[in-house]
């Protein structure tokens, strides 16, 4: 471990009034749950034309059945439980030292861990919905699991269920809510996201050309490594972050 990077980022961290954390799918794969741009993920097997292509608000108007062939073979997450690194932000947030995450994951491991304030703008995958505008019927994986066929369908209508994630072509969302905890911040904490996924992406780039409390902690090169304070790049992230939080409990923040 980065001894003195640990360092830097508790007094940054002790000095803020108002930390707020973005993360992508890089917090999740210690918990069992492969990112995509890693090294084994879909889209360095697939391509990624090929999973925006069917991942797409138009492809699964246009052919249901396809995308949900795709969908369940290749986003479906393995069950998986909150690693450490969720846990801490959670122990972190109870003890004010972070106010908000915003969170590109759609597995909930934040909320499952316990974090109260997470605005997840792309969605959250064991939710479902139905697509008949009037009527909007929310179900979870059980139910969906026990449909008949590959497509699920509302119970109460019979029309199409879609997971509430958000798909390209769509928009995020809390797209205001998420913009305004992020410029609202005085310190950013990026932890596991390569920062290529927009808007989110540009919400941390806009934040970082006002202010210069910007850490990140991913695996890999990310799109704004030449604009943190502080970057953290290898180890265990779920370490790397319990020994951030001791630190702050032995000194007193
Ligand atoms: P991304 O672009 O944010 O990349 C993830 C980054 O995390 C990569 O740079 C990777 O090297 C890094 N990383 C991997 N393991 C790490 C670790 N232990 N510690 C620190 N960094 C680590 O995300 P993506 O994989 O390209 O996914 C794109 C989108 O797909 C996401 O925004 C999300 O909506 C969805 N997705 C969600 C999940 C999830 O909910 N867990 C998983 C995969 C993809
Ligand atoms: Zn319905």
């Amino acid at each position: 471990m980065d001894k003195k990077a640990v360092d830097q980022v508790v007094s940054v961290l002790a000095n803020s009034r108002n930390t707020i954390v973005v993360t992508g799918a890089g917090i999740s794969t210690e918990a069992g749950i492969p990112d995509f741009r890693g090294a084994d993920g879909i889209y360095r097997k697939l391509g990624e034309n090929k999973v925006m292509n069917i991942i797409n608000i138009n492809a699964f108007n246009r052919d249901p059945e396809g995308f949900y062939e795709f969908y369940r073979q290749y986003f479906v997450f393995p069950p998986s439980e909150p690693g450490k690194a969720h846990r801490v932000l959670s122990d972190m947030e109870k003890k004010g030292r972070v106010k908000g995450i915003v969170t590109q994951n759609i597995d909930s491991l934040h909320e499952r861990a316990g974090s109260r304030k997470v605005i997840a703008i792309h969605g959250t995958a064991d939710r479902y919905v139905c697509r008949n505008r009037g009527c909007k019927e929310v179900y979870g994986d059980e139910y969906v699991n026990s449909c008949e066929g590959i497509v699920p369908f509302c119970e109460k209508c019979g029309s199409i269920l879609k997971p509430d994630v958000v798909l390209f072509g769509e928009n995020i969302k809390n797209y205001v809510e998420a913009r305004d905890m992020i410029m609202g911040a005085q310190v950013l904490l990026v932890i596991g996201s390569s920062l290529t996924v927009y808007p989110l992406a540009g919400f941390v780039k806009e934040f970082s050309a006002f202010y210069q409390d910007l850490i990140i902690i991913n695996k890999g090169r990310t799109q704004l490594d030449h604009a943190a304070l502080v970057k953290i790049d290898g180890g265990h992230t779920g370490d790397t972050l319990e020994e951030i939080n001791r630190q702050m409990d032995l000194r007193g923040y």
